[in-house]
């Protein structure tokens, strides 16, 4: 098979990060037997310096003639004072709208070698965590309208609206689906029905697209209990799916309890355009061009790649596989580190990884 990837490697340790995510696509892509076609393209502040602005066109039609986009991160101080519309993150979600991509997927993954860096208390830790938040990108209170502001008796009042269309829904509990499927069969979809209309039609609709899932287990889950339960009984999770709002929350919560940023993938996909495929962590200026940055979350991105932008299930656990045997040496970037493990760089943590990938 042909892999067409863009990659956009951005600003800060972004460059470091996807030049060894590169190098681990290439193994595994000879070890399977496919070959790789990469791109390349400008965003963020790197665009910014490059052409004035944060998207440039050559990008965005790069990534449309790719089969799937991997992307560093964006941002830094140098451009922090620019106006909102052309700072870098407007690179990002202008992407985002670009490729019309409505799922975001993130997986929060508790490694076994890497329990003690966890904020969960220890018994919990040892139950494992290995969660993927399904969050609906576009719609929801973050873009419903009507919006504004307003006066109400003479007071100042502002408004939003949580609105879901039932296409909307249906579309993005498909995903949860699907990719539950390939994991442990279990979705719990998060809503706030006791008190939102829009969560007693997303129920409904969830319990619709479940019957064409009869392999699949749906049960539905309050997000103030949602929340409590990631920090009580995580394992209890398998794939969580929830809408826009409540799954920004939820997704932080979700990576925030494993306790290690540099090793969260995420992956945002369309319809039919090609995913976005990147670590959760930003651009980590304070750490850029020195080949400390931990590349492992950006590794773990190209495995959800294989997985959902290409359908590779055995190329993408080989790359799992391969993260896990360089834990088991021992080996950590200073992120992770702990008493007793071997601190190696950015590089040497890629070189690690694509050896390991002989033997899986
Ligand atoms: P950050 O995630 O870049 O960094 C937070 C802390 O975690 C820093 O101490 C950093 O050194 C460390 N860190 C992050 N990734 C790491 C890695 N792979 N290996 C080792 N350490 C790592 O968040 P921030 O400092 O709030 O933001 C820095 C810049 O990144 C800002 O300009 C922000 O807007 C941007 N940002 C971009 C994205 C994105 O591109 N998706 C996401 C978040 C933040």
């Amino acid at each position: 098979m042909k892999l067409s990837v863009c990659v956009l490697p951005g600003d800060g340790i972004g460059p470091e990060i996807t030049a060894v995510a590169e190098k681990v696509l290439q193994a595994v892509a000879a070890r399977f037997g496919h070959t790789v076609e990469l791109a390349h393209g400008l965003i963020g502040g790197a665009a910014i310096d490059a052409t004035g602005t944060p998207l440039p066109e050559a990008t965005v039609a790069a990534c449309r003639q790719s089969g799937a986009v991997l992307l560093g991160a964006v941002g830094g101080p140098k451009w922090d004072d620019l106006e909102p519309a052309l700072r870098p993150e407007k690179g990002l979600l202008g992407i985002r709208k670009a490729l019309g991509l409505f799922a975001n997927l993130r997986p929060a993954t508790l490694f076994p070698e890497l329990a003690a860096a966890s904020l969960l208390r220890p018994d919990i830790a040892a139950a494992g965590v290995d969660v993927l938040v399904v969050r609906e990108l576009t719609g929801g209170l973050y873009f419903g309208e009507p919006r504004g502001e307003t006066v109400v008796d003479g007071e100042r009042a502002a408004f939003n609206t949580m609105i879901y269309r039932e296409k909307e829904i249906a579309r993005i509990l498909h995903v949860a689906f699907a990719a539950a499927r390939q994991r442990r069969k279990q979705v719990c979809s998060v809503d706030k029905a006791n008190v939102l209309e829009v969560s007693r039609l997303w129920r409904e609709v969830a319990t619709r697209v479940a019957l064409e899932y009869p392999d699949v287990e749906l049960t539905h889950m309050y997000v103030d209990n949602a929340a409590m339960q990631l920090v009580r009984a995580p394992h209890l999770f398998d794939v969580l799916v929830t809408e826009n709002l409540f799954g920004d929350i939820l997704s932080d919560e979700a990576a925030a309890i494993t306790g290690s940023l540099g090793m969260l993938p995420s992956a945002s996909l369309g319809a039919s355009s090609p995913g976005l495929f990147e670590p959760i962590h930003g651009s980590a200026p304070d750490i850029a061009g020195q080949d400390v940055a931990n590349p492992l979350a950006t590794v773990l991105s190209v495995a959800m790649l294989l997985r959902h932008g290409f359908g590779l299930e055995a190329e993408a656990a080989a790359v799992e596989r391969a993260v896990r045997i360089a834990l088991r040496q021992g080996l950590r970037t200073r992120d992770i580190a702990t008493e007793g493990s071997t601190v190696v760089g950015c590089t040497a943590m890629g070189e690690a990884v694509v050896a390991a990938l002989a033997a899986c």
